[in-house]
């Protein structure tokens, strides 16, 4: 079983004896079980599989994870969809149900949508779309409207986790304030340590009376045990979690080459460098 199929934890697909390598009579019934209803017939995945062999090895494993997942997924879905129908005709739509039991109701229905919402991040709307009467167009399968961003963010447990693509600023225009010029501005805390990716256009902003035009940036912030690295197009800027009280009042800023080496013994900051003094990067003992 390759190893990016271990995502798929149900019985039939994660034990070996139970996909034969090669199409036995057991499994090409257990393949027609599952193909049942689907649009995919047997023999035309038997002809699938001859044709491509570098796919053979695994294929069974992974055209049984996939119908799986969909045939499960189908099967979840109407069964919610009618439970969803059966709320809204018995209860919601009848005539003489007072208002508490209508409140009720009403709540069921929503967390019953939420169920909806979070099934439908496992749809890869493989049936494809049907056009509805107000000319959108929804899934066979989960009845998502095609183009609407979802709510929520499906991750899988194991393996690399990925949220978005990498985003920069896309306009030379002057945006009015900060908020019409923000692409993305969102955070998230993985196990304690907090990322924050900023991306903005330009945009004019207040200070002091005067208006001033703040540059494009896209800004990348990580927090971890109170020190914090941001890093943009031109700058990388450490922040240490010093004690308030153990902090002057004046801050200053220098290069290396500008401090005597008396004040520059209290930093304990390593610098790398190559043989052709390259600075390569540094260290900062904590
Ligand atoms: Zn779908």
């Amino acid at each position: 079983m390759k190893k990016s199929d271990k995502k798929y934890t149900s019985k039939i697909i994660s034990t070996k004896e139970n996909i034969p390598i090669l199409p036995t009579e057991s499994s090409i019934q257990a393949v027609k079980n599952l193909l049942k209803g689907s649009r995919f017939s047997t023999k035309k995945y038997f002809q699938f599989k001859k044709k491509d062999k570098h796919l053979e090895e695994n294929c069974l494993d992974t055209r049984f994870a996939y119908m799986k997942d969909r045939n499960m997924l189908r099967k979840e879905l109407t069964n919610l969809f009618k439970s969803m129908d059966f709320i809204c005709d018995n209860f919601l739509n009848k005539e003489g149900t007072d208002e508490k039991q209508l409140q009720i109701f009403f709540n069921i229905y929503q967390q019953l949508a939420i169920a909806w919402e979070h099934l439908g991040l496992q749809c890869k709307h493989w049936d494809g779309f049907r056009k509805t009467k107000e000319k959108s167009e929804i899934c066979r399968i989960c009845g998502k409207i095609k183009g609407i961003d979802d709510q929520y963010y499906l991750l899988p447990k194991s393996g690399q986790k990925k949220i978005g693509k990498k985003l920069f600023p896309n306009s030379k225009k002057v945006f009015e304030n900060r908020a019409t010029a923000t692409i993305v501005n969102d955070t998230i805390d993985f196990y304690g340590a907090s990322l924050n990716v900023d991306v903005h256009n330009r945009y004019k902003s207040k200070l002091f009376k005067d208006i001033i035009t703040l540059a494009d940036e896209r800004i990348v912030t990580l927090k971890e045990s109170g020190i914090e690295c941001c890093i943009d197009q031109h700058l990388i800027h450490i922040r240490m979690n010093k004690p308030a009280k153990k902090v002057g009042k004046k801050k200053y800023g220098a290069f290396l080459w500008e401090l005597i080496k008396k004040d520059l013994k209290k930093f304990p900051v390593i610098v790398d460098y190559d043989e052709n003094r390259n600075f390569l990067g540094l260290t900062i003992l904590k």
